[in-house]
């Protein structure tokens, strides 16, 4: 059965260039010109990947996407997005996104993007990765301590991600700034405290506070246990 990729795009000239190249390519294709039409199709099981456009009549891409991630939190999605809309973008991104595309985009890479999403989705085992009672779900992105479900942002969850990996070592502003961020940034930016605190708000618990340690003028520690 070839992959069922839904395009959700309201500029007909993009839709009709996305589908007949996809087709070309041996997809099968289905699309939606709004937000609201859009959504309902996501939710069919028989979507394989869903290619989003960010500005849509209806529902925004967004909401869309905040959607699908609820109903579906393992569906590959490539957001669409036009040169300056950079809130729009991060906005996907925080909400889960895949992978994103800026337009004008070469029918090519969207192809690649496709089947380079699918071969992760086809792959996907349930992977996890652990430190004491905080669990991560590699795959859906899903974040636990203990009992509870913890909501974290694409930028939180790389870096717990990267706490989770090297817990109990103590990693530098530089090594995390340059791992999570993966960019130079000014040396002098607070932006890791400043998510070292989002995370620590996010995992504490009543009494029980996130297990991240301050090595003064060092960086943090992720303490392994409770
Ligand atoms: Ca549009």
């Amino acid at each position: 059965m070839p992959e069922l990729i839904l395009v959700i795009e309201d500029e007909a000239a993009i839709v009709d260039f996305v589908e007949r190249g996809l087709r070309g390519e041996g997809f099968t294709v289905a699309s939606a010109s709004d937000g609201i039409d859009g959504t309902a199709k996501a939710l069919d099981d028989r979507v394989d990947l869903v290619v989003l456009d960010m500005m849509l009549p209806g529902r925004s891409g967004s909401e869309v996407l905040a959607t699908i991630r609820d109903a579906r939190p393992t569906l590959p999605v490539i957001v669409l997005t036009a040169r300056g809309e950079v809130e729009d973008r991060v906005a996907g991104l925080e909400a889960g996104a895949v992978d994103y595309l800026v337009k004008p985009f070469a029918l090519a890479e969207l192809v690649a993007r496709i089947k380079a999403q699918l071969r992760v989705a086809l792959q996907a085992p349930t992977t996890t990765a652990r430190s004491g009672d905080i669990e991560l779900n590699l795959i859906t992105r899903e974040v636990r301590r203990g009992d509870l479900q913890v909501r974290l942002s694409t930028i939180e969850f790389e870096l717990l991600t990267y706490f989770v990996h090297n817990r109990g070592r103590v990693l530098s502003r530089a090594e995390l700034l340059n791992t999570v961020w993966g960019y130079d940034h000014d040396p002098g930016t607070n932006v890791v405290d400043v998510y070292v605190g989002y995370l620590r708000r996010k995992l504490s618990q009543g009494e029980r506070r996130a297990p991240i340690t301050t090595i003064r003028s060092v960086g943090y520690r992720l303490d392994d246990a409770d």
